[in-house]
């Protein structure tokens, strides 16, 4: 059963909202321990909410889309009264004081949502090892990071503790644990989702989107949190689809279908990871997609470019922690990560500095983007690994430069505002490894339907 049919076996009474969370309570109090996807967990009020969806049901009342399905929620999106820490020591007593605006659209829909899920400092990183709240393993490789920074929503979704959760994504942070999890992605067109209600790590390449363990999960949490908000002048005014509705019967859609093939990131990944793209590519071939090789000359400049404007936005978004709204400094509570991202950011943003590096990297972000709006002209897609390498075993000693390269394929979709996706592609020795879908700004549900194709192939 996918979860869209779960969702509606709940409402047609077939099944229970309060036994689906009491299942995933059973395996949240046995894994979480060692796990550590969720950061805060409010149990008893979730199964308060279930319960009253279920009287809902059984009085023919209407309910939600959502109805009943268990939903975790990264640290950095604004739930009321949960603690909102983004992993920070900074913000160790912050209490959510409203809901984002995804999350007052998740309520309304009546999804319950049962915690908050860890992740790194601000979102600052790939492995979800820079947490406050310390680590979280991979289920599916557990000596293993399961990416980040949204570690704790993949590993969440991985080890069936919950049906859904959100994550988001800077330069890969929903698409990179995915891939490491073996499980679903999708970081929506920058401004199809609202961000209000997020804590910024880097505001103009910042998306909220789902994880699920199938297409029809992501395609339901679309349905829920995507288009405009009043509330967020970056939303876009866009005729939202209907993503549930678009991905029935998929069989044969991948025919004619045009799958961008770039060489350069196939050059950056490691052979393991390169030869189960290169099959499941065949495979979409075999099914009657046509494959366009491209090259992208610009792919080198993606890190540097991505990391300079993302070191000056989070300096300013930082300045609010100054240790009189919220309790502590940030430069006194905040770890190594976060501080070398303050210091650089601060340097770079002085006037006497802007034109030899801000300036330069707007430059080159709108070459880049130019560049991936040339390549994706006559394609559908771009079809590639998400991660150019299997993720790491817990507390490997890294330097910085080391880290940011797993970021490589993943930061051209932010820097450009293109939606991306990573969705299971196979493994090496039981480590799972993702295949990354890239298509045009708002081509959101073609993405969503090539990723409903791709399930089925399997
Ligand atoms: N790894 C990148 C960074 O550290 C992107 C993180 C993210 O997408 N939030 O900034």
């Amino acid at each position: 059963m996918n979860i869209l049919e779960k969702s509606q076996s709940i409402r047609n009474r077939e099944k229970k909202a309060s036994d689906n969370l009491e299942k995933f309570i059973d395996r949240i109090n046995k894994h979480n321990p060692k796990i550590n996807a969720f950061v805060e967990l409010k149990t008893d009020e979730a199964l308060k909410n279930a319960k009253e969806i279920d009287n809902r049901i059984a009085n023919g009342e209407k309910v939600g889309k959502l109805a009943g399905l268990v939903i975790g929620i990264k640290n950095n999106i604004n739930v009321e009264d949960f603690h909102v820490t983004a992993a920070s020591k900074t913000l160790e007593n912050y209490i959510g004081t409203y809901d984002a605006t995804v999350i007052r659209r998740i309520k309304a829909e009546d999804g319950i949502i049962v915690g908050m899920t860890n992740m790194d400092e601000f979102a600052a990183g790939n492995s979800t090892e820079t947490s406050f709240h310390g680590p979280t393993l991979n289920p599916r490789a557990p000596e293993r990071i399961p990416g980040g920074s949204s570690g704790g929503s993949a590993a969440a979704v991985a080890a069936q503790m919950c049906d859904l959760a959100l994550g988001s994504d800077t330069g890969g942070s929903i698409r990179n644990p995915a891939s490491h999890c073996g499980v679903m992605g999708f970081k929506p067109t920058y401004g199809a989702v609202s961000r209000q209600g997020l804590l910024d790590l880097a505001m103009s390449f910042d998306q909220i989107g789902p994880f699920a363990v199938d297409t029809s999960g992501i395609a339901l949490m679309m349905d829920v949190i995507a288009g405009k908000d009043s509330l967020e002048c970056t939303t876009i005014n866009w005729n939202v689809p209907d993503f549930s509705a678009s991905i029935k019967d998929m069989q044969d859609s991948l025919k004619g279908m045009r799958l961008g093939v770039v060489q350069e990131f196939f050059d950056v990944s490691d052979e393991s990871i390169v030869n189960i793209i290169e099959d499941r590519i065949n495979q979409m071939q075999e099914a009657g997609a046509e494959v366009v090789e491209l090259n992208f000359d610009s792919l080198e400049l993606c890190l540097p470019t991505f990391y300079l404007i993302n070191f000056v936005e989070f300096f300013s978004a930082t300045r609010k922690y100054d240790g009189r709204k919220y309790g502590e400094r940030i430069e006194e509570a905040c770890g190594d990560e976060v501080l070398r991202r303050i210091h650089m950011g601060s340097y770079i943003s002085q006037k006497e500095y802007s034109g030899k590096y801000y300036k330069k990297a707007l430059q080159a972000r709108s070459l880049i983007k130019k560049e991936i709006t040339g390549l994706l002209k006559d394609v559908d897609v771009l079809v590639g690994p998400t991660v150019p390498k299997l993720p790491h075993k817990v507390g490997m000693e890294l330097e910085p430069m080391e880290i940011y390269a797993y970021d490589i394929l993943t930061v051209m979709a932010n820097l450009s505002g293109i939606p991306g996706a990573s969705t299971p592609a196979g493994d090496v020795d039981g480590i799972p490894v993702g295949i990354q879908f890239q298509a045009k700004p708002l081509e959101d549900e073609k993405i969503i339907q090539i990723m409903a194709a791709f399930e089925e192939l399997n």
